[in-house]
């Protein structure tokens, strides 16, 4: 039987990891890919060499992401599909943030996603097959602090309901998950005070898990889901929902 190939970008730890255990359980071969080798490399132990591959490769940098491809269609010749989860923050008020700051985070968050979708695109447009799943956030409606990130994660829903446009007559459904808060790495980041407030303006009143947008993942990439493109699904405890913010 030919091997499901899916890469995930920024697998090494938290939601990107949550979601290549989850494709795998899948019956999928998962390519990690990750900008810190030691946490890819511990990903791949864990799961198994028999069940994925590890590609250090920086997603922002266009030599690499093209490099990372070539190497794919060598090794695996097919690419059933691609989750773009590779994301950064760095937070500050406006009138605080260094360009420097803004231009990291758009070139990871959106110019990253986009360089990943155009090698994926021209490999599933040839194949006429294929999923793609992009990553955004609640916070692309807007969150204190974020002008960068969340102009970086309506980029990506713009992204990816253009994409949807492009490769739907080629058998390639586009669409985006846009989790709340999640309890990974990245949210360790935030302070205590600044979280508590944060979880108190959800409905749910408690952070999600990476398991929970693994699994909204999982479904969107499953037979099951072949009429579903250019949608945002979020996975955010009724965050977006607004009500009590
Ligand atoms: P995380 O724990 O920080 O993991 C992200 C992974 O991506 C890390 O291994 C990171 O490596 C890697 N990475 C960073 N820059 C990269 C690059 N240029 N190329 C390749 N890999 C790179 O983050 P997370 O919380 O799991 O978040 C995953 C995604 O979900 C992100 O897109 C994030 O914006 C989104 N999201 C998260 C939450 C949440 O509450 N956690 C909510 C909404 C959306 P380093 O550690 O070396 O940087």
């Amino acid at each position: 039987m030919e091997l499901k190939i899916a890469i995930v970008t920024g697998a090494g730890k938290g939601i990107g990891n949550a979601i290549s255990k989850r494709l795998v359980e899948d019956g999928f071969f998962v390519l990690l890919v990750d900008i810190d080798k030691s946490n890819g490399i511990n990903a791949v132990d864990e799961i198994g060499s028999d069940k994925a591959a590890f590609y250090l490769t920086d997603i922002s940098d266009e030599k690499q992401v093209n490099a990372l491809f070539r190497s794919i269609e060598e090794t695996y010749k097919r690419i059933d599909v691609l989750v773009n989860n590779a994301g950064i923050i760095r937070d500050n008020m406006i009138w605080n943030m260094d360009t420097v700051d803004f231009d990291l985070v758009i070139n990871v968050n959106l110019k990253g996603t986009w360089l990943m979708c155009r090698e994926a695109a021209r490999k599933m447009k040839q194949q006429n097959s294929g999923r793609i799943i992009n990553i955004s956030s609640r916070a692309w409606m807007g969150n204190m602090g974020q002008t960068n990130y969340s102009a970086s994660k309506a980029g990506i829903i713009g992204l990816t309901r253009a994409l949807a446009l492009e490769l739907g007559k080629y058998n390639v459904s586009v669409n985006a998950v846009a989790p709340g808060l999640i309890d990974t790495p990245l949210t360790e980041k935030i302070k205590k005070e600044a979280l508590n407030k944060l979880i108190e303006a959800q409905p749910t009143k408690a952070m999600g898990k990476p398991e929970d947008v693994a699994n909204t993942v999982s479904f969107l990439v499953s037979e099951k889901t072949n009429f579903i493109t250019g949608q945002t699904i979020y996975v955010d405890g009724g965050k977006s929902i607004g009500a009590g913010v």
